[in-house]
């Protein structure tokens, strides 16, 4: 199934104006949500090459109503990347300004390079009965837990240093120096898994994807973030509270 595009909108910042367009909603695909409720904010961090980007697409695909943030980065795009899609490729001063006239909810620099969560951006998507799924490093899912209690905490662990070693070895992507830094970046950030809510171990990817579902399904199903009792109780009001009361 294609994704379907829900929406275009524009966010002015000051010198520039970026245009998003909120895709992947799946009508008719599994998990959809219930009644009606804020959007749900779901922050995902993993080390790099714990394969949370594969993981992710799968789970877009198949997640009704599900909408991926993307961030902008100082870091230039790799071969297999699309601006717009995969990340707001930006210059250093650009994304200098940003920071300075507060467009950003939180950014924070990974190894050499700068990332953010544009204000706009995420308060539009998160005003509408859309969810979110912010792919952020700790430092940033740090600053979005100090801002708001309601989002969900989801870290993605690599099985084994060695397997994100091979993992990262194999994607041919880096430099073995950059490859290290990658590997003690991880175990700082595994270090901060403990204050996350769930945690998925990416033994088998398609076994980390119905995870990552049932996560999404039991957080969309948590009485308060849902008016489905409401609507249920409403009903059954109308039809057969007054005989049985
Ligand atoms: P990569 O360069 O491999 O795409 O991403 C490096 C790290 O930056 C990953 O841990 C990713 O989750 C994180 N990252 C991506 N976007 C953002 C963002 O907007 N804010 C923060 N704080 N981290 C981000």
């Amino acid at each position: 199934m294609k994704p379907e595009e829900v929406e275009r909108f524009t966010c002015v910042f000051p010198g520039s104006s970026l245009k998003f367009v909120v895709f992947n909603i799946f009508p008719g695909s599994e998990l959809q949500r219930m009644g009606k409720g804020q959007g749900i904010l779901f922050v995902i961090s993993a080390p790099s090459g714990a394969g949370k980007t594969t993981l992710l697409g799968k789970v877009m695909k198949q997640a009704a109503g599900l909408s991926f943030s993307v961030s902008h980065t100082t870091r230039p795009p790799r071969s297999n990347e699309q601006d717009g899609k995969d990340y707001h490729f930006v210059s250093r001063e650009a994304f200098q300004k940003m920071i300075e006239g507060e467009e950003f909810i939180e950014w924070a620099e990974v190894l050499g390079n700068r990332y953010g969560t544009a204000r706009c951006n995420f308060q539009k998507l998160h005003s509408q009965e859309i969810d979110i799924l912010l792919d952020i490093d700790t430092q940033g899912a740090r600053k979005i837990k100090e801002k708001t209690e309601s989002a969900v905490f989801i870290f993605v662990l690599p099985p084994s240093p060695e397997a994100l070693r091979e993992r990262l070895l194999r994607r041919g992507l880096d430099s073995s120096e950059t490859i290290e830094r990658r590997l003690a970046n991880a175990w700082r950030e595994m270090k901060e898994a403990v204050w996350y809510d769930y945690v998925i171990v990416n033994e088998e990817v398609e076994e980390a994807v119905e995870q990552l579902k049932a996560i999404i399904l039991v957080e969309r199903s948590r009485k308060h973030r849902t008016s489905i009792l409401q609507e249920k109780l409403k009903q059954w009001e109308g039809s057969h509270g007054e005989n049985h009361s």
